[in-house]
């Protein structure tokens, strides 16, 4: 299969041992485990300087059964179909443990945005956004932000589709700015729903937020808003990083005057209570939760007997191998899986899209009291399922997603 991949076999072999476990039919499991529908796309950009230059780009739809798939679309030099397509299955499990309409979606396109100036990233947008406009659309297939794609990326895919329909159509992605039918608090979503899992389960284990150290790697949209609210709940947040340098402080970083620093800097360089460290020893510092928020595969056979962490909250989807998880179980450590921990964001997706689509919009406070309600009745699910069935709090996440989609798509049946 052309999306066969590391990334795509580990989530085929985590998805295999929670149908195992479910005793799921073998009908239904075999179509679980490939995508719906996959597009591979090129996509040539005027560049600045005259030239054309040509990449790639990818969406990919791995189940549909629930309702229209949801997603989000990342920016990164590493981007490529397998990846793509493991992402998408990730999603289909997260809309479904959360109880969301939505089947799981991917897309992105291969390029290092930190290279693009603004105006040839609003090309390669467009031009993205009109080679996959065959395949989205607010009943069928809602795109998202993810790595290196913000608000104003959203902007303008909803621009590009709806020039092409005619009229504007706000409901075709979420995580736009809130001029054009954005919702308020999905900017916050994800981290803030990475802080509120994590101190669930830190409540679980005995932990209060005054004894907690926290480790965050990555500090863009999910574990710069993950450090600020779990410092204002009284986190030590000891150190953070980004995809080039780390700073750490064993008292605790000012996470709010760290975080101006870097948004007017554009490095750590220069602020003065911290000293520098690098990813790899930021992951291995002795801390109650370690935070993995940036892309996957970090934590890995060769950390992982390393870590020195009570909790790791997944920020990011899939941080975690299949071996380290192993590894982990058997020395203690509480892995809180992606699936639960960061879907703050696709619930709250989900919330802007209800409003798009009944252009009726909802008050910040209806927002994140909604957001933390689903939340901890899918933590609670998924930790009492955990110990009555005796598995790791990832595989109980993956048994409830994956039940849910497996019964919708028996009831509906095989076409034709
Ligand atoms: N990219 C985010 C995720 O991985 C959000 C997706 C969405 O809101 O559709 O969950």
């Amino acid at each position: 299969m052309e999306y066969q991949s590391p990334m795509y076999e580990m989530v085929v072999r985590q998805f295999d041992e929670a149908a195992e476990r479910l005793r799921l039919d073998p009908n239904l499991s075999g179509r679980l485990r490939h995508p719906k529908r996959s597009l591979v796309v090129t996509l040539p950009v005027r560049m600045d300087d005259g030239r054309v230059e040509v990449f790639t780009g990818y969406r990919v739809q791995h189940d549909t059964t629930l309702g229209p798939s949801k997603g989000g679309i990342r920016y990164h030099p590493d981007v490529h179909l397998g990846e793509i397509t493991a992402l998408a299955m990730l999603m289909s499990w997260k809309c479904a443990l959360m109880g969301l309409p939505f089947g799981g979606a991917k897309g992105g396109v291969r390029c290092d945005s930190k290279t693009l100036s603004r105006a040839e990233n609003q090309r390669l947008t467009r031009r993205y956004t009109s080679e996959i406009l065959l395949m989205i659309g607010p009943e069928v297939d809602i795109p998202a932000p993810d790595v290196a794609t913000n608000e104003q990326t959203m902007a303008w895919m909803m621009d590009t589709y709806s020039m092409q329909k005619g009229y504007a159509v706000p409901g075709i992605v979420t995580g736009k700015p809130i001029a054009i039918g954005g919702t308020l608090g999905r900017r916050e979503a994800t981290g803030m729903g990475v802080a509120h899992v994590a101190l669930q389960t830190a409540a679980r284990h005995g932990l209060r937020p005054s004894g907690m150290r926290v480790a965050i790697q990555g500090f863009g949209n999910v574990g710069g808003t993950a450090a600020k609210y779990l410092a204002r709940e009284g986190c030590r947040v000891i150190a953070v990083s980004n995809s080039r340098e780390g700073i750490h402080n064993e008292r605790g970083l000012a996470i709010e005057t760290l975080l101006r620093h870097a948004e007017q800097e554009g490095t750590f360089k220069g602020y003065p209570e911290g000293d520098a460290i690098t990813n790899a020893e930021l992951l291995e510092l002795p801390c109650e939760a370690l935070i993995p928020a940036a892309i996957e595969n970090q934590v890995t056979e060769r950390n992982a007997p390393r870590l020195r962490c009570r909790l790791i909250v997944e920020g990011a989807n899939g941080p975690t191998t299949i071996e380290a998880d192993r590894i982990l179980e058997d020395r203690g450590i509480r892995v809180i899986p992606d699936i639960l921990a960061n879907s703050g964001g696709v619930v709250v997706s989900y919330f802007e899209w209800v409003q798009d689509l009944q252009y009726y919009f909802w008050t910040e406070e209806e927002i994140v009291g909604r957001l933390k309600t689903l939340l901890s009745r899918a933590f609670e699910g998924v930790w009492t399922m955990s110990s009555e069935e005796k598995v790791t709090l990832r595989m109980a996440a993956l048994m409830k997603g994956v039940r849910r989609i497996a019964e919708a798509m028996r009831v509906r049946g095989l076409y034709p």
